[in-house]
């Protein structure tokens, strides 16, 4: 037992090993001797429980690799080969060039996020991109906040405070991460109503909940999940009808916010603002990293009044977005107006690839793998849009050398520099090219020859 504890490597030891001074040297000794105190204190318990204390050697080798994982450049580039478009894990849309460029411009200096310059006086951070949404979705006017579920918050709390808010019971869902449309509602201080069954919601169902208590009526897109078989649900007009019939403002939730008519590209269609504002929703919300294709922010369009009575709510100020989404948000837009999106957006061009340019790519891939072939597959679109609506795609599939070895494989691409995340299917590693951005083909490329030079070891 105490032979054990004398084992344990003393820190002034420790301290003079070459490769702890170099650690020192490019962070702090303040960092590096926290970092060696707690592994000895880790050290302390396991001997204390039996175990053999580390060598000098190994615990210096644990202190580096420890130190290296906490202190590299964090987040690391990863390169999606999993055929998942909006990956949330992998942080959603990548940016287009212009995008990164006005965040960089934005980040880099000083800018006129809040001053007019030709009056010197101060503006306002939402003008400009309010006056980008408003033009391409039509609406009055527009308001930027951090995300979509602080654009719900922020237009229930602004509209319905105090108030009911009829939801189709089918739509009371959660969105993901806890984010759940009744705990929401009570959040913001509204109180829900739930109409209609889970399958089967009619217009004349929110008609007759209306009340001298109501505030709103809530509709919120299905967007990660599909009701299929004996159902129905009221269209957006009809409940903009009832809405104006009884002096109710409607509110949409509306998930991705997608532009673009997503049916050229055989996916089902996805509700799109340019409809919510036709139709005349009150406030429409959707996100600004789904089908938008640009960094996290949450969009409100609509009335005139009702944004007014959202940008004026203190709540308003909490969820304030920041000058760099705000300056990629821009950049984005502008690929919309100038009707280069599919050209310009990394995850419009996605969508767009076609099936001969994939099949290329995943067959070149194939070649140098480890006894790979190209086959046919489906890509997803993910990130809590279009539930169960693929596209057709060629992936590069390796077979498991032997049974149950794939995810060593998985394993060791997401070790590469840098990591490349495949998906497995059927014992074999899947590559799929269509989220690839074109700049980290090589990447894929040379790690594949490596996967095949280990192989054949
Ligand atoms: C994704 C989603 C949200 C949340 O949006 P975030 O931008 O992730 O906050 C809310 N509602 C719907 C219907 C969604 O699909």
């Amino acid at each position: 037992m105490t032979t054990g504890f004398r084992a344990i490597p003393p820190v002034n030891r420790i301290l003079e090993e070459d490769a702890i001074v170099q650690l020192i040297e490019a962070h702090s000794r303040d960092a590096v001797l926290d970092l060696i105190r707690q592994n000895l204190d880790e050290i302390r318990v396991s001997v204390s429980n039996g175990a053999e204390p580390p060598d000098l050697p190994a615990l210096v080798a644990e202190i580096e690799k420890r130190s290296n994982k906490r202190w590299r450049a964090w987040p690391e580039r990863v390169i999606n080969a999993t055929g998942v478009i909006l990956h949330t894990n992998l942080g959603r849309a990548p940016l287009s060039d212009d995008s990164i460029q006005a965040m960089q411009r934005a980040a880099s200096g000083y800018s006129d996020l809040e001053m007019d310059l030709e009056t010197g006086k101060r503006g306002s951070r939402q003008s400009h991109i309010s006056q980008l949404m408003s033009q391409v979705t039509g609406a009055e006017a527009a308001l930027v906040v951090n995300n979509n579920a602080s654009a719900i918050m922020l237009g229930l709390a602004a509209l319905a405070v105090g108030k009911e808010v009829i939801v189709s019971r089918g739509e009371a869902v959660e969105i993901g991460g806890g984010f759940r449309i009744p705990d929401v509602l009570r959040q913001s201080g509204a109180t829900l109503v739930e109409v209609g069954t889970t399958n089967r919601t009619y217009a004349r169902d929110f008609d007759a909940a209306i009340t001298e208590n109501t505030g709103a009526i809530l509709s919120v897109h299905a967007s990660n999940f599909k009701v299929m078989g004996f159902t129905s649900a009221p269209t957006l007009d009809e409940l903009v009808e009832v809405g104006e019939r009884r002096g109710v403002p409607v509110l949409h939730d509306l998930g991705s916010g997608c532009l673009l008519d997503t049916t050229p590209y055989g996916l089902a269609p996805e509700p799109m603002p340019q409809q919510s504002v036709s139709a005349g929703v009150e406030l429409g919300f959707f996100s600004g990293d789904k089908l938008l294709g640009g960094p996290q922010a949450g969009i409100i369009i609509g009335k005139k009044d009702a944004v007014a009575r959202a940008s004026s709510h203190p709540l308003a100020r909490a969820i304030r977005i920041d000058k760099m989404s705000m300056a990629a948000l821009a950049a984005t837009v502008l690929h919309y107006i100038r009707d280069e999106a599919t050209s310009k957006i990394p995850i419009w061009r996605m969508i767009s690839a076609t099936e001969d340019e994939l099949r290329k790519q995943a067959e070149a891939w194939a070649d140098v793998a480890p006894n790979a072939v190209s086959t046919p597959s489906r890509s997803a679109i993910g990130g809590g849009s279009l539930p169960g609506e693929t596209l057709p795609t060629w992936v590069t599939r390796i077979p498991s050398p032997q049974p149950g070895a794939a995810e060593t494989m998985a394993q060791r691409l997401r070790s590469n520099t840098p990591p490349i995340v495949a998906r497995i299917e059927d014992d074999a590693v899947i590559l799929d090219p269509r989220t690839v951005l074109p700049t980290d083909e090589s990447d894929v490329r040379n790690a594949l020859k490596n996967l095949a030079r280990q192989a054949s070891k």
